[in-house]
């Protein structure tokens, strides 16, 4: 155990496909320190994903946006009967 081998990346190198996977944790202030200046180290380099992050800014605040509005009854009542479905529930 211990082992966060992903693909053989170590953490102080970013590819611009890592810093694509990690761009919403680091904008929830969900990364690592470390990871987060390796990000960063790469942003600086890197016009395109600097580019992206600035797309995914905007498409963040939309989607943030639509958050607050309530769940709709249809989408909760799928859930419901998704959950009651569920065929691994032990007490069934
Ligand atoms: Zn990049």
């Amino acid at each position: 155990m211990g082992k966060w081998s992903r693909g053989g990346i170590t953490p102080s190198r970013k590819t611009c496909s890592d810093v694509i996977d990690l761009l919403t944790d680091y904008m929830d202030g969900g990364l690592a320190p470390p990871e987060t200046a390796a990000l960063e180290k790469h942003l600086s380099d890197c016009a395109a994903c600097t580019e992206y992050l600035r797309s995914l800014k905007s498409t963040t605040a939309a989607v943030s946006r639509l958050r607050r509005e309530t769940i709709p009854e249809e989408v909760r009542r799928r859930l419901r009967s998704f959950i009651a479905l569920r065929p691994s529930a032990p007490w069934t």
